[in-house]
């Protein structure tokens, strides 16, 4: 976890990102020829809410926060979605994440909206006991606009399953006691102790990993002999760089916010991993080179997988791309321009609202376990998710291929028609 989003990576380019969340639905609307009404409706979301609330610091003085939450649609079910700490969140951020969120959850198939939530602050500087305070206030002051049936958070930048443990304490205790035992689904991403599922830490880089093999069959390469760059090193950037390992792939090249490290014959990523959290760092790895974080994006590889933050490939950077795809582990990592130069390069791109599905496919298995106070085992789980999000994936390559359209389009091609088809069925209230 890491609240870092600076120009290290020398991304320069800025999109506004609700700008690009709509230009993306606006070109697979055109593919589907989307009803107008229903296109109108889908723009905007549905709630905007935006909270100020006090936290009192560890010195005892108050400082306030803004919180935000963004409901985008439910339509196929309670509105779901990540929680980010981060000093950039801002309305137009959170929106497009929770466009975004919309149509990943219509494309895996699972029964829920979309939706995100972010508060402005940079967590790194706040204390534990001031992150809890301020966490606990943030749920007070969003009260019954989340709930179990009604919009489910998760762990996302800068948050993790602490956050959502201190979430549904607050939650819990805020309903009715005949409520608790059910209220403890309104978050999901949490510890197992808490009530979390085995295999949802890892989940959206096991996603990752399991569409790059699949890619990797389509093309007629083994994952064996791929080379792959990874930028980010918290929850997404880690797990894939392990799981990614030990399916036998090199991990060549990682990219955080503190610097970036290369290695043509490997990197050992546990041993990456005892570094960076003895130093804060990933330059000064003995098990690699340093490199400046501008030259990750030209380095000899297979896949580049943009797994930290939004608009890294850009018109700027996707120029020095050797990769033959890149998967974004991230949301939004890459760019209008960035996207134009992959295309006319052949460079594929399996878009985050597929490639970072594992995390909400999981979270959807963990909210199905609290209803039923079960316990899965992680091969349950692990089975479950590779059988949705390779349905996901199949359903891609093969609207891409039917209408002759890239995998992002194809994707939200799959995920719109869902949505279409329950509206259509539903019609417009009154
Ligand atoms: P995290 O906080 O655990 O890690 C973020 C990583 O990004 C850190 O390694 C940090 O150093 C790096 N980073 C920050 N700024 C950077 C910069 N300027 N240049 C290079 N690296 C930088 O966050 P996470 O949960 O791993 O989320 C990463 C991305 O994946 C986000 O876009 C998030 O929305 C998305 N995502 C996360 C999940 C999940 O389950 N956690 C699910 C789906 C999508």
């Amino acid at each position: 976890m890491s609240d870092a989003k600076d120009p290290a990576s020398g991304a320069g380019e800025h999109q506004k990102l609700d700008k690009m969340a709509q230009a993306q639905f606006e070109r697979a609307a055109d593919v589907v020829e989307l009803d107008a009404g229903l296109r109108e409706i889908l723009k905007h979301p549905k709630n905007e809410i935006i909270v100020n609330f006090p936290v009192k610091m560890d010195d005892e003085s108050y400082r306030m926060f803004t919180g935000y939450r963004i409901q985008h649609s439910n339509i196929l079910g309670p509105y779901k979605g990540g929680i980010r700490y981060h000093h950039d969140v801002n309305l137009e951020e959170v929106r497009a994440l929770g466009a975004w969120m919309t149509w990943k959850t219509a494309l895996a198939g699972i029964p829920f909206g979309g939706a995100k939530g972010g508060v402005n602050v940079r967590p790194s500087q706040l204390s534990s006991p001031e992150l809890m305070r301020l966490t606990r206030r943030f749920t007070h002051a969003l009260g019954t606009n989340i709930g179990p049936e009604f919009d489910i958070p998760a762990p996302d930048v800068g948050t993790n399953s602490q956050t959502m443990a201190w979430m549904m304490d607050t939650y819990v205790n805020t309903v009715a006691m005949v409520d608790r035992t059910r209220g403890r689904g309104v978050v999901t991403g949490k510890s197992l102790s808490c009530g979390g599922s085995a295999g949802r830490e890892k989940a959206t880089g096991q996603g990752v990993c399991l569409v790059i093999e699949a890619w990797a069959k389509l093309k007629g390469l083994e994952v064996k002999n791929l080379r792959v760059a990874v930028q980010g090193f918290g929850n997404v950037g880690y797990f894939t760089c392990k799981i990614i390992s030990d399916m036998g792939a090199k991990v060549v090249a990682v990219q955080d916010h503190t610097g970036a490290v290369v290695n043509p014959k490997g990197i050992d990523v546990e041993a990456l991993k005892r570094h960076n959290a003895q130093t804060n760092r990933l330059g000064g790895f003995t098990g690699g080179e340093d490199i400046r974080p501008e030259d990750f994006w030209g380095v000899d590889c297979d896949v580049m997988a943009p797994s930290a933050i939004e608009n890294q490939v850009t018109g700027k950077t996707a120029p020095a791309i050797k990769a033959k795809m890149v998967v974004e582990g991230a949301n939004g990592p890459t760019t209008p321009a960035g996207e134009r130069e992959l295309a006319r390069r052949g460079i594929d791109v399996i878009p985050d609202i597929l490639a970072n599905s594992g995390g909400v496919i999981v979270s959807f298995f963990e909210w199905l376990q609290n209803r039923s106070s079960e316990y899965w085992t992680l091969e349950t789980v692990d089975a479950k998710l590779k059988g949705l999000i390779l349905t996901a994936f199949d359903k891609t390559v093969k609207t891409a291929s039917d209408r002759r359209i890239d995998f992002r389009t194809a994707a939200y091609v799959v995920g719109i028609k869902r949505i279409a088809e329950a509206y259509k069925e539903r019609g417009i209230f009154p």
